[in-house]
């Protein structure tokens, strides 16, 4: 019995699953979660001392690799002076004109504490700035865990939702349209339906919840278009993407630009922080400007502040993303040569920092049912493989993978290697 075992079972005690977020606790992929003491650079250390490359960080926030030097430094220095004021702080200010300056077409922006927190509030937004009450998602987006978001897809291409989760009110999904991811088609004629009802559009720019899905040419093109007809709100969901494909994020790298756009994940650099933010005259909507409510207790909590703030400041130096780009490229042209060679089906995605692996003779994976059609079972030995080998991935075929810029072009040689190995066996 490994420590994680040991340590798995106490979690399950007084935790439901042991875990504090379901992903984390293997269930796609079977086995035991790695319960982790410690990470640095691009590396994660369990409790049983095991080192592995890391490729998910923490979900995406980890860009400059763990307990980055200048961001720990940042946070520390901070947390002398006290935790958390709940009064305003200059280095909030300093945070909302960093953010501003950097994602196109951000005025003004607020602050929270998770990626949920950003895309709820947003949403409630529009609906406040519009007076209308409709959504449009996507199938295979994932924006966070608040109701309204929770809905899948109805039975027809063009009716309203059904709640995903017990505890969601079908009253609530009667106001959910849940299409199809790339589908243009779908989008107009959801438009021409219903376009004086619908509120906002929500969009994961870059989708990293149904593995990597980058938008086809003209997809979000269409999105800024029929929002733009219809008087409904772009909302952006930047939360993963944001920082990740440069520093103006998925708006920099595809020229569409959102009404509103969620921030996430690496503009903590590791600490709980999100953020909301766009057109000045939706966010004067916001109280106490104007009459739609959104507040925080912990909201711009000045040690959060400060780790994102290092966070900015290292990835706006020039040439910061070259090499993690290069890397990102080496990987995945390495991973499918190594396929190819062990005659394994596989096809792959990646956008800047983000990419997936897809086991399937489909030449394009565009959509979250070609994701589910691809080969699970051996994902997970792939997975499994992976881990044995010291090459930490994400435990489920569905996630994105990332690299930091704390990946060194030997940790890339190392997975490489471990991946033919394993690639061999399946
Ligand atoms: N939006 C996107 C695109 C996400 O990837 C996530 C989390 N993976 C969220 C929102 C929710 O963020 P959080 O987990 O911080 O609530």
């Amino acid at each position: 019995m490994t420590r994680s075992d040991d340590l798995f079972q106490q979690a399950k005690v007084h935790i439901p699953g042991g875990v504090n977020s379901p992903v984390r606790a293997f269930k796609a992929v079977g086995g035991t979660p790695r319960f982790i003491s410690r990470a640095e650079g691009p590396y994660l250390f369990d409790e049983d001392g095991k080192r592995y490359i890391d490729y998910v960080l923490s979900w995406g926030p980890m860009l400059l690799g763990h307990a980055h030097p200048a961001v720990v430094e940042a946070v520390t220095e901070q947390v002398k002076k006290g935790l958390s004021f709940g009064a305003p702080t200059e280095i909030e200010t300093r945070m909302a004109d960093r953010l501003c300056e950097l994602v196109p077409g951000m005025d003004m922006v607020r602050m929270v504490n998770s990626g949920t927190e950003a895309t709820m509030s947003a949403i409630r937004l529009a609906r406040g700035a519009t007076g209308r009450d409709k959504i449009v998602k996507f199938e295979g987006c994932y924006h966070g865990h608040s109701d309204s978001l929770l809905i899948k897809a109805g039975s027809g291409a063009l009716t309203f939702g059904t709640p995903s989760s017990p505890g969601v009110p079908a009253a609530l999904a009667e106001h959910t349209l849940t299409l199809t991811y790339n589908d243009i088609d779908g989008v107009k004629a959801a438009f021409e339906q219903f376009g004086d009802q619908i509120a906002c559009v929500i969009v994961e720019p870059v989708a990293g919840n149904m593995n990597c899905v980058p938008p086809i040419p003209g997809f979000l093109e269409a999105l800024r278009q029929c929002c733009d007809n219809s008087g409904s709100v772009l909302i952006i969901d930047e939360v993963m993407t944001g920082f990740r494909l440069g520093a103006a994020g998925a708006q920099g790298h595809y020229g569409v630009t959102a009404d509103l756009t969620c921030l996430g994940k690496v503009i903590g650099g590791g600490m709980p922080v999100a953020a909301f933010g766009g057109k000045r005259e939706i966010m004067e909507q916001l109280a106490p400007l104007g009459p739609v409510y959104q507040a925080g207790t912990l909201s711009g909590n000045p040690a959060a502040m400060a780790a994102g703030l290092a966070m900015l400041d290292a990835l706006s130096q020039p040439g910061f993303y070259d090499t993690p780009f290069a890397r990102t490229d080496a990987l995945v042209a390495g991973l499918r040569q190594r396929a190819d060679a062990a005659g394994i089906a596989m096809t792959s995605n990646h956008v800047g920092t983000m990419f997936g692996v897809f086991f399937t003779d489909a030449e394009q994976v565009t959509n979250y049912q070609q994701v589910m059609a691809c080969d699970t079972e051996r994902f997970n030995r792939f997975f499994h493989g992976m881990l044995e080998g010291g090459v930490y991935l994400a435990p489920a075929s569905y996630e994105a993978g990332f690299l930091s810029a704390a990946h060194s072009e030997a940790d890339i040689e190392e997975t490489l290697a471990v991946a033919e190995r394993v690639f061999a066996t399946l």
